[in-house]
Parts: C-alpha cells; sequence; structure tokens
C-alpha cells in the first residue's frame, strides 16, 4: 500500500471469487482517525497490553468518533500506544494494534495469518485432530469481540461489535486469501447470512469421531469445540462406564465416551433437536442405538427424578451468569446442580463439571462445588483443572478470557 500526497490510498486487494483470483485498485480518500488521549498515568495498561481503554482513562479526543470507528490511543504526551475500535459504554475503545496501524483488508489478512499460524503450531489443522478449529477468539488473538469457527471449509463469522461487523467485507476478503479455494463459504450468524459462497450443514472430524454441524441452525456458532481436549478425557476414563451426558447438545461428549467403550450413555439436553442431532451423531459414528439413550428433559428434573447411579457424570450447562450482578444467583445453581450430580454417582465415581460463566471465576466455582458436595454429603477429590482447548488462547493481560472452567471430581 502506498500514500501519496493528497492523502488518498492507493489500495491494491487480490482474492479469490467463485474461484478466480480477482485484482482489485482501490482509491479510497484517507480519513483521519480520531485520537483519544489518555489522562497522565492511565495509559499504564496499555503499555501492559490489556487490551480495552475504560471511558473513565480518556483525558480528551481529537475528532468526534462513532461506535464502530477506528481511533488511535495517544498517552498525554502524544506518543501514539494503539489503533482499536471506538465503542460506546464504559469500554471506550477494543484495541486491535499496540501501534499505529491503518485497518484495512491488509491488515485484517495479516491478523488472520497470525492466528492460523497459532493453530498452526496447535496442531489443530493438520487433520490429525480433525478438521474443525476455533481460527479467531476475540480478545485471545487481540480481535475482540470477533469470533471465526472454521468448520472443514466453512467458516462462521460471529462478529459482535459495530466495528467488526463493518469489517465483515474486509474479513472475508482476508479469509479467501488464506484459505483460497478450501474455503467453500463464510457464514455471518449473527446476520443469518452467507457472506461468500453457500452451504448446507458440514460434516467434521474431531479427535477422529465424526460430527454434522448445523451451524445455521445451531447454538453459538453451531458446535462446541472449545471443550475438545476435555472430551479427550471422557473417552479415557469411559471404558465399562455408564455415563450420563447432562446438558448434551449434539452428543459430542457421548460419542467420545461410547467410542472409548462406555457400557450405555444417556444424552439429557432440554432441546429436541439438539438430542436429535445427538441420535444422527451416534448414527454416523457406528454406535449401536441400544448404547444410546436421548432424553429432551430439564437437567434438574431429571437428576430430581433420577434413583439410578452412573459411573461418569457429565455436566455442562450453558452459562448461568452473563454479567457480574447475577454472580451470587449463578454460584447457587452450581452448587445445587452440582450436589444433585454427586449424589448420583456410583462409589468412585466421576463427575466431569464445568462452568462456562465469564464473571465466575475458577476459585468461586471451585467454592460452589465445595458446597455441592457439602450439599450431597460426600467425600470428594479433584482429579484433574480443565479449560477451554489451544484455539481458544488466552491472553496473559486480559485473564477474562479464561471463561471455560472445569474439573474432573470423584466421589467415594
Ligand atoms: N456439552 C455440549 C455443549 C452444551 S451447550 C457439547 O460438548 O457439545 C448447553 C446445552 O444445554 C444446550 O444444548 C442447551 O439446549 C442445553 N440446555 C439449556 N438449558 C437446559 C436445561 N435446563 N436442561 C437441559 N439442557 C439444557
Amino acid at each position: 500500500m502506498v500514500y501519496d500526497e493528497n492523502q488518498t490510498i492507493f489500495h491494491q486487494e487480490s482474492f479469490l471469487l467463485r474461484g478466480y483470483r480477482q485484482t482489485v485498485y482501490l482509491y479510497r480518500k484517507k480519513v483521519e482517525a480520531a485520537k483519544i488521549i489518555l489522562k497522565p498515568g492511565k495509559e499504564a495498561a496499555v503499555r501492559r497490553f490489556h487490551p480495552w481503554v475504560f471511558s473513565g482513562a480518556i483525558d480528551s479526543m481529537k475528532g468526534t468518533p462513532q461506535d464502530g470507528d477506528v481511533v488511535e490511543v495517544l498517552d498525554s504526551g502524544g506518543e501514539t500506544l494503539a489503533t482499536g475500535h471506538y465503542c460506546t459504554g464504559s469500554i471506550a475503545v477494543k484495541i486491535l494494534a499496540f501501534s499505529r496501524r491503518i485497518i484495512d483488508s491488509g491488515f485484517w489478512q495479516e491478523k488472520l495469518e497470525t492466528a492460523l499460524a497459532c493453530r498452526q503450531r496447535a496442531e489443530l489443522t493438520t487433520g490429525v485432530t480433525g478438521n474443525a478449529y476455533r481460527l479467531a477468539f476475540t480478545e485471545g488473538d487481540l480481535l475482540p469481540g470477533l469470533i471465526i469457527d472454521f468448520y472443514n471449509g466453512v467458516a462462521v463469522v460471529q462478529a459482535e461489535t459495530t466495528g467488526m461487523r463493518r469489517s465483515l467485507q474486509d474479513l472475508t476478503v482476508a479469509l479467501q486469501a488464506l484459505y483460497g479455494s478450501s474455503l467453500k463459504a463464510v457464514y455471518d450468524k449473527v446476520g443469518g447470512v452467507f457472506l461468500e459462497g453457500n452451504s448446507g450443514p458440514v460434516e467434521i472430524t474431531e479427535s477422529g469421531h465424526r460430527f454434522i454441524v448445523d451451524f445455521v441452525r445451531g447454538q453459538k456458532t453451531g458446535f462446541f469445540l472449545d471443550q475438545r481436549p476435555n472430551r479427550l478425557y471422557a473417552q479415557f476414563y469411559s471404558s465399562g462406564k455408564k455415563v450420563l451426558n447432562l446438558f448434551s447438545y449434539s452428543a459430542a461428549f457421548s460419542v467420545y465416551a461410547l467410542k472409548g467403550g462406555a457400557a450405555s450413555v444417556c444424552s439429557v439436553d432440554s432441546s429436541r433437536q439438539a438430542t436429535d442431532w445427538a441420535v444422527e451423531n451416534c448414527k454416523l459414528n457406528g454406535i449401536e442405538e441400544a448404547r444410546h439413550q436421548p432424553v429432551v428433559a430439564d437437567a434438574k428434573t431429571f437428576l430430581s427424578g433420577n434413583s439410578e447411579r452412573f459411573d461418569l457424570i457429565i455436566v455442562d450447562p450453558p452459562a448461568f451468569a452473563k454479567s457480574r450482578h447475577l454472580t451470587n444467583n449463578a454460584l447457587h445453581a452450581y452448587s445445587h446442580l452440582n450436589a444433585a450430580a454427586i449424589r448420583s454417582l456410583s462409589p468412585g465415581g466421576k463427575l466431569f463439571t464445568f462452568s462456562c460463566s465469564q464473571p465466575v471465576s475458577r476459585e468461586m466455582f471451585r467454592s460452589a462445588l465445595h458446597s455441592a458436595a457439602i450439599l450431597a454429603g460426600r467425600p470428594v477429590r479433584i482429579l484433574h483443572q480443565l479449560s477451554q482447548g489451544p484455539d481458544h488462547p488466552v491472553s496473559l493481560f486480559h485473564p477474562e478470557s479464561e471463561y471455560l472452567k472445569g474439573f474432573i471430581l470423584e466421589a467415594e
């Protein structure tokens, strides 16, 4: 890219469109990014790579940025610290780069290449672990507000901020450059439209197992990729076991457990659609019908009406606390749900239990499990502590991105 004196940007882009490489030349008027000047002393967090600027840290602004505009962040001495998306709200800037950058399709291409290289180094793209992974994980990849899941050639984009939504076109171009002809479609989950190509539900493999991902009708982006490493524990511990999978969605944990030799698996989900997918996925993996029992029910109601004991129980509910003020209610709900699960464990039985509530810290969740064991009146040990997989990286500077907390417990 070249700038001329008249402040126009000469901009060359090359991308694949319906299988043909296209080159376009664009001339755009260079728009000066608004400048956000921080109060003295407030630059420390940005210098330490924290990806957000809170509105209280702002001293003044040059320009009048609107929600979603690209802005530069400067310290009180006028030095540029970062470039990001302006947001109306208590988080005023979501940072995209800790330097002065032009945010264009070349920028997105570079960011997605960096993100893909991270997944490649984690051995997630070679096909050995499967052909689905999270390519972009918000703050963990310094792409705040953006999630992209790659499902065997289909990129499902979840862009939550105005800035990211405005960048969808450039992101599509960047994805085309990244994957070439192996990219079959790009689907905008928030808008509910294809940005490129078209595809029905797609079949993926994960750790050698097959799953149908219906990214249009499915929850979130269609499949819960964050649980991949934890499912391997379920496979490992399931041989000969009677397994209960609560909040089972499309039965990913169930398939791993059954492939690990579980005697039987009962998958419980309140959604009929989810259990239909569960049945389909078991069939796809050649599992005998008699070994898998799908149940449409509320998980707590199921447990309270149940007198059977299980050797391994998985509890992976949706987030109970979506915001901080709901944390106490969530902890109460986690305690009672897990107490009911612990009561249903056979002697020596294992409980795989998870919280994906962002405001609930690992320590808080652990204390809720402590209460659960007391309520159930059984001695319980922690065998493993679990989190999200490496395609959901956590920035050390932004610990909040570690949203998935899990424990494998064993009851006497
Ligand atoms: N463990 C799954 C993901 C679970 S997502 C996996 O690895 O793929 C949470 C699931 O809980 C969703 O499928 C949702 O339909 C289900 N759910 C929500 N509320 C529920 C309830 N009260 N009882 C049972 N299932 C519930």
